[in-house]
C-alpha cells in the first residue's frame, strides 16, 4: 500500500508541474514581453517562448525539476525567453582558436587568409567588380583571366618549353577531378595504380567520383606494388588518360614500387594519352625550405612534364576553397568547353581571395600567407611562447610543462610529414582532462585543444599569437 503511494507520488505531482506551466499566448500578452516583442518580433518571440517551455516540460518528465525548481525558473521565465531569443539571433558557424597544432585542420575550416586577401574579398564583395569586365576594351571578359596571370607568371619558370601552362579554377579539387575527368575520358578508360584508389576525406573516393564523370576505372597492379609494365600492358583503344593520385593521408611502407611520374610522363608521349596528377596539396613554395621531404607540389609536378594537375586552394597552397586545374593549354581549351565547368565555377569572393594569396607568393611574402608562415615559424620561437604562457598560470590550479612535440600538416596533406615544436602539456587540479578540453570549447572565443596522455596539449603553431592571452585568460577563469 505503501509503496504504491510512494510510486505513484511522482506522477500526480509532475501532472500538477505542467499545469504551473503558462500557455505561449499568456506569456506574449505579459506585461514584462511586450517589449521584447516589439524589438524582436512576435513570430520569434514566440518560437523562443515554445522552445522555453518545451525544455521546461521534458526537465519536468525526466523528474529533473520538482515544485520549488520550477517556482525559480517561472520567476525568471521573461529573462530565460531573452537569453533563448539571443541565442536563436547568433551565428552558429564562430571563429575558434586552433591550439591543436594541426595547420589544414579540415574541422575547422583549413588554411586561414591573409589579411591582403580579407581586404581585397571586402573591396570587391561590397561593390561591383570587373569580374567578367575588361576594363580596356569595355567588353565581356573571362572570369579566369584574374588567376590565370598570376598563376601563369608563377609556374611559367617550371614548365617544360613546349608547355604553355593554363588554370581554371572551381569549387573545390573533388570538382577539379570530376570535370577533368570528364572532359577527358569521358566514355573511355583511366588507367590508375591500386594503390591509388583512395579515399580522402571520408566522401571523396577515386571509384565514385570516376563512375560519377562517365569514365571507366581501369585497375592494374597491386596495393603495394605498381611497375609502369602494368600501366603499358593495360593500355588500349579506349585508353584515354594515365591518372597519378596523390597518397594525401596515407603512406605506403615497407615492400613498395611506384613508377616514378617521370615514367609516366614518357609512357603516355610514346602512346599519344595525356597523364594527369590528382596532387591535392597545391603547394607552390619550396617545401623542403620548412622541413617537409616527404611531398612535392604543383611546381615539380609540372618540372616532370605532367599534362593536368588538381589541386585545393585551401590546403597548402593557403587560400579560399577551390580547386585548380593546371596544365597545358590545349586540354585546359577542352576542359573550358564543358557545361560542366559552368557548373563548377567559384564565385567572385574566391577570385578575390586567390588573387591576393598568389600576389604573396608573386612577390615572394610567404609569411603573409598564414599557413605558410606557421610552417616556418622556429620550435624555439614557439617554446618561447608556451613558456610565457606557463609563468603566467598559477602553480595552485594547473600542472603545467613545456614539453617537445610534432605539429602536423594535416587536411589530408602530407601524411607523414611532422613538423617540430614544443607543446604546453596541462593538467587541471580542479578538473578532468575532458571536462576542462569541454570548457575551453564553450569559451566565449571557442579554444580547441588535443587530449594526450590525459594532458591537454596546446601547441601555439596554428595560434596566432594576439590569442595566447585570451587563452591564458580562458584557463585562468576555470574552476
Ligand atoms: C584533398 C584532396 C582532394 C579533395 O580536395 P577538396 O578540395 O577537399 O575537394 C582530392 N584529391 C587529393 C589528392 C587530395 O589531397
Amino acid at each position: 500500500m505503501q509503496r504504491s503511494e510512494i510510486e505513484e507520488m511522482p506522477a500526480r505531482t509532475q501532472s500538477e508541474l505542467y499545469r504551473e506551466l503558462p500557455s505561449v499566448d499568456e506569456l506574449l500578452r505579459s506585461t514584462e514581453l511586450k517589449e521584447t516583442v516589439a524589438r524582436s518580433g512576435a513570430t520569434a518571440v514566440t518560437d523562443a517562448t515554445r522552445m522555453v517551455l518545451e525544455r521546461l516540460r521534458r526537465e519536468i518528465a525526466e523528474g529533473r525539476l520538482d515544485a520549488s525548481g520550477l517556482q525559480a525558473e517561472l520567476k525568471r521565465l521573461p529573462e530565460i525567453i531573452e537569453l533563448e531569443l539571443k541565442e536563436s539571433f547568433s551565428f552558429s558557424l564562430r571563429p575558434v582558436i586552433n591550439a591543436t597544432g594541426v595547420i589544414l585542420h579540415t574541422n575547422l575550416g583549413r588554411a586561414p587568409l591573409s589579411s591582403e586577401a580579407l581586404n581585397h574579398i571586402q573591396k570587391i564583395a561590397a561593390g561591383y567588380s570587373s569580374l567578367e569586365f575588361d576594363l580596356a576594351t569595355g567588353e565581356r571578359g573571362k572570369r579566369d583571366v584574374h588567376v590565370q596571370r598570376l598563376l601563369g607568371r608563377l609556374l611559367k619558370s617550371h614548365a617544360p618549353s613546349d608547355y604553355d601552362v593554363n588554370t581554371v579554377v572551381v569549387n573545390n579539387c573533388a570538382a577539379a577531378v570530376m570535370l577533368a575527368l570528364n572532359t577527358l575520358a569521358e566514355g573511355g578508360e583511366v588507367i590508375v595504380s591500386r594503390g591509388e584508389l583512395v579515399e580522402i576525406g571520408g566522401s571523396f573516393r577515386v571509384p565514385e567520383i570516376m563512375a560519377k564523370s562517365g569514365a571507366t576505372l581501369r585497375e592494374v597492379g597491386t596495393t603495394n606494388r605498381t611497375r609502369i609494365a602494368d600501366y603499358e600492358r593495360a593500355i588500349n583503344e579506349k585508353t584515354r588518360l594515365l591518372l597519378r593520385v596523390h597518397r594525401s593521408n596515407f603512406a605506403i611502407v615497407g615492400f613498395t614500387e611506384q613508377p616514378a611520374v617521370e615514367e609516366l610522363v614518357a609512357l603516355g608521349r610514346k602512346h599519344n594519352i595525356p597523364v594527369m596528377e590528382d596532387l591535392g596539396n597545391g603547394a607552390i613554395f619550396d617545401l623542403h625550405a620548412v622541413g617537409i621531404q616527404t611531398e612535392s607540389g604543383v611546381r615539380e609536378s609540372l618540372e616532370a612534364g605532367i599534362d593536368i594537375i588538381t589541386y585545393s586552394g585551401d590546403k597548402l597552397l593557403g587560400g579560399p576553397q577551390a580547386g585548380l586545374i593546371s596544365g597545358r593549354r590545349e586540354v585546359l581549351a577542352r576542359i573550358r568547353s564543358n557545361p560542366l565547368f559552368r557548373a563548377l565555377r567559384v564565385d567572385k569572393l574566391t577570385y578575390a581571395a586567390l588573387e591576393a594569396t598568389l600576389l604573396a607568393y608573386l612577390r615572394e611574402d610567404y609569411d603573409a600567407v598564414p599557413t605558410v608562415r606557421m610552417m616556418r615559424l622556429s620550435a624555439e620561437g614557439i617554446k618561447r611562447r608556451a613558456d610565457e604562457m606557463a609563468a603566467r598560470l598559477p602553480r595552485k590550479q594547473f600542472e603545467l610543462e613545456v614539453i617537445a612535440g610534432e605539429s602536423v600538416i594535416g587536411g589530408g596533406t602530407a601524411p607523414t610529414a611532422t613538423l617540430p615544436t614544443f607543446v604546453l602539456s596541462l593538467a587541471s587540479t580542479l578538473l578532468g582532462p575532458a571536462e576542462l578540453q569541454k570548457r575551453l570549447r564553450e569559451h566565449d572565443a571557442p579554444i580547441v585543444v588535443r587530449i594526450e596522455e590525459d594532458r591537454i596539449r596546446i601547441d601555439l603553431r596554428t595560434v596566432s599569437p594576439e590569442h595566447d592571452a585570451v587563452i591564458i585568460d580562458a584557463l585562468l577563469s576555470i574552476r
